[in-house]
């Protein structure tokens, strides 16, 4: 299995998985000229992708969903609610690659499954996505306000995982966003900071100590990378006395990873 997070954060969301028969982005946020050219520069042939599953429907997730569908004819899979939100955002996608899928449910295609699962987010019906393959588990957490009992689950089981750590809540509130958008980023249906991503990693590390987890949709003004590294990693060593292995998303060399 092959896993790479072609780009996370505000600026567009891409992540690139691979099994033994099929290839798969999650989510499209960036231009689909952008996504080919970074996909090219990790020498992935962007008319390899077999399908695209999306989480939700704001642009950074979306922006170039429609064009791909339309210039490689792959299937785009997303709940009904997120198809509505993102009608006017990507234009018209033929009807045979339109797949609606249920949030919560597992999906299997050749020798992959893929699962779900709800998020909590300021959108129509939101997921994240967990995916299986030869005994090989990777997960793809982000946009969502809580971490749910489902999330910990998968992330306990995930040989790697990019989670969200959206912001650093001091620097959120003493930044300079109106108070109407801090609420909602930090409201159930928000985003995960740099300490709610701690502690809800200190937790897994008891059941998942070797796990790579990646910290993802980092905020460019309310975050830093440094900063979110060092908070999960604090609150992760404070009980175990180290973190294990976590990483950036947007750290090239560490985003490509390959296992057997
Ligand atoms: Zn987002
Ligand atoms: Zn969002």
């Amino acid at each position: 299995m092959r896993f790479c997070a072609i780009s996370s954060g505000s600026s567009g969301n891409c992540t690139f998985i691979e099994t033994g028969e099929y290839r798969l982005l999650i989510d499209i946020g960036l231009s689909a000229r952008n996504i080919e050219k970074m996909l090219l520069a990790k020498q992935i042939d962007p008319a390899s992708i077999n399908a695209v599953f999306v989480t939700h429907e704001h642009s950074d997730h979306v922006k170039g969903v429609g064009v791909w569908a339309r210039r490689y004819r792959i299937p785009v899979m997303a709940t009904a609610g997120t198809w509505k939100g993102m009608e006017r955002i990507i234009g018209e996608v033929p009807g045979e690659l339109r797949v609606e899928i249920v949030s919560g449910k597992g999906y299997r295609m050749g020798d992959l499954r893929i699962e779900s699962i709800p998020t909590s987010h300021d959108a129509n019906d939101p997921c994240a996505y967990t995916v299986e393959s030869g005994g090989r588990k990777v997960s793809v957490i982000t946009d969502t306000g809580i971490a749910t009992p489902l999330m910990y689950r998968h992330l306990c089981e995930s040989d790697i995982a990019i989670i969200e750590s959206n912001h650093d809540i001091d620097m959120l509130m003493k930044g300079p966003y109106p108070m109407v958008l801090k609420r909602r980023i930090r409201s159930n249906l928000g985003h995960l900071s740099n300490q709610d991503c701690g502690a809800l990693l200190q937790h897994v590390r008891e059941r998942n100590p070797n796990g790579v987890f990646l910290l993802g949709h980092l905020s460019e003004e309310n975050n830093r990378p440094q900063l979110a590294l060092s908070t999960v990693g604090g609150i992760v060593s404070q009980r175990w006395g180290k973190s294990g292995p976590i990483d950036l998303t947007a750290r090239d060399q560490s985003t490509d990873i390959y296992m057997v």
